[in-house]
């Protein structure tokens, strides 16, 4: 490995906002190691630090990057005129990147993209996909920390703050680094994947020198480009989800939404104080179906809330039933410390709890048979997850890891975890799926 200290040249026009960018990026690249350069001449690459706030500072910027690639050639733009669509692209096509203001992250990979980070002993242990505890072939990307609501049985508000989204520029290229490690399946997960970008205005980012903007529509659409699974986890039905349902008809990806709906009960709801509680779920969920009818929902939900009556517990089975959710986890109420729910009356008993917890659970297992029976005979892919001796687990479209069912395959000889195979569906229990060759 060679000890060059890479050399970045910096050039920053505009207002106080663009200086302070353009601090933070300085700060940054003397953090990684980088050098700064005083001439065009000694630099790696020059990072011109645009303003585009009148004409005239449209015309200074685009003069500023025109000497930048004739002095130097490798240039990177970031601040306010990148954020003004293909201008930049138009007058200078030869740009290596282009990205808008405060965009520190999508910067930062540009400069590791054209010139490599100096090495690090610590951090360069740590492969460019970082270091990962699921297996090879699939793996989690967390999109945001921390949630903007205050569900009345939940602390995580308390423990991990409002919600602060991952610049999309970022996610991006985590989600590109794991795919070049070989992952086959993305897992998109947050507290609260349908609120992606409302902390930042869904602010617009950059992906390959291309504006995207910090969205679960725009998000789940760029993720499908990687050509891999794509499956959506933690989606409240807020109005704007319905937009994901065509990307899942079109198979862009996965027709599988976990959705935690926790009850049916819209005082319940509201006592929960959950998000989305006045949307008319059973209806989404018809609409959905309808127009993606291989959808497959995953939910969870809380029995024995407090104050929950039998009348209240019965809309839920009912709910269940009319919306045949395919995969369903549910939860004895239990008082978390530090919830506000702790303090309502009317407590559930604990043994009326188990009751209703074992009464839903029987519900849902004999839902969740009827459906996977409606499977038995067709073709469908599955993602090979381990192979031991004559056992072969897969999972298809319709299972996250770990928390829903399997396929077992029947003639799995030659597979190695992470094949994608067409199947044909033989068998089916209560959770799980029987195959064969298709
Ligand atoms: S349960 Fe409610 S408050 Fe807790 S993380 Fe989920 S949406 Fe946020």
């Amino acid at each position: 490995m060679s000890n060059t200290i890479p050399k970045i040249g910096f050039v920053s026009l505009g207002c106080p906002k663009a200086s302070s960018d353009a601090e933070r990026i300085l700060t940054q690249l003397r953090a990684e190691g980088y050098s700064i350069s005083n001439s065009y001449a000694d630099a790696d690459l020059v990072v011109v630090n645009t303003c585009g706030f009148i004409d005239s500072a449209v015309e200074e910027s685009l003069d500023a990057i025109g000497e930048a690639l004739a002095e130097n050639g490798r240039v990177i733009v970031t601040g306010c005129l990148g954020a003004k669509g293909d201008v930049v692209r138009n007058v200078h096509p030869s740009v290596l990147a282009v990205t808008g203001p405060h965009a520190l992250e999508e910067v930062m990979t540009a400069v590791h993209a054209h010139s490599p980070k100096p090495h690090d002993p610590y951090t360069d242990l740590v492969p460019p996909q970082g270091v990962r505890l699921t297996p090879q072939h699939y793996a989690y990307l967390k999109i945001s920390e921390g949630c903007n609501h205050r569900c009345s049985f939940c602390i995580i508000p308390s423990l991990r703050g409002d919600l602060v989204s991952r610049p999309v520029g970022e996610v991006m290229q985590e989600a590109e680094n794991l795919v070049k490690s070989g992952v086959r399946e993305l897992l998109v997960i947050s507290q609260d994947t349908s609120a992606y970008g409302v902390d930042i205005k869904y602010r617009t980012g950059f992906w390959n020198g291309r504006p995207l903007k910090t969205r679960m529509t725009e998000l789940a659409r760029a993720l499908s480009e990687l050509d891999v699974w794509v499956r959506l986890h933690y989606v409240y039905p807020y109005p704007h989800v319905d937009e994901v349902i065509p990307l899942m008809a079109d198979g862009l990806i996965l027709p599988y939404l976990d959705v935690p709906f926790q009850h049916a009960s819209p005082r319940i709801l509201k006592a929960m104080k959950r998000p989305a509680s006045g949307e008319n779920n059973l209806a989404r969920i018809r609409a959905w179906r309808e127009i993606c009818p291989d959808i497959t929902l995953r939910s969870t939900f809380i029995v024995g809330f407090p104050g929950e009556t039998d009348e209240e517990f019965e809309q839920l089975l009912e709910f269940m039933t009319d919306a045949k959710i395919d995969r369903a986890g549910a939860f004895a109420y239990s008082a978390v410390d530090g919830a506000a729910a702790n303090a309502l009356a009317n407590q559930v008993p604990e043994q009326l709890k188990q009751e209703r917890l074992g009464r839903f659970m029987a519900l849902q297992a004999q839902i969740s048979a009827e459906r996977l029976q409606q499977k038995i005979g067709l073709t469908m892919q599955v993602l090979v997850d381990s192979v031991e001796e004559d056992n072969v687990v897969a999972r298809s479209a319709a299972d996250a890891p770990d928390i829903d069912g399997v396929v077992y395959l029947e003639n799995g000889a030659g597979l190695i975890p992470g094949d994608l195979v067409d199947v044909t569906i033989l068998d089916a229990d209560e959770h799980d799926l029987w195959a064969g060759p298709a």
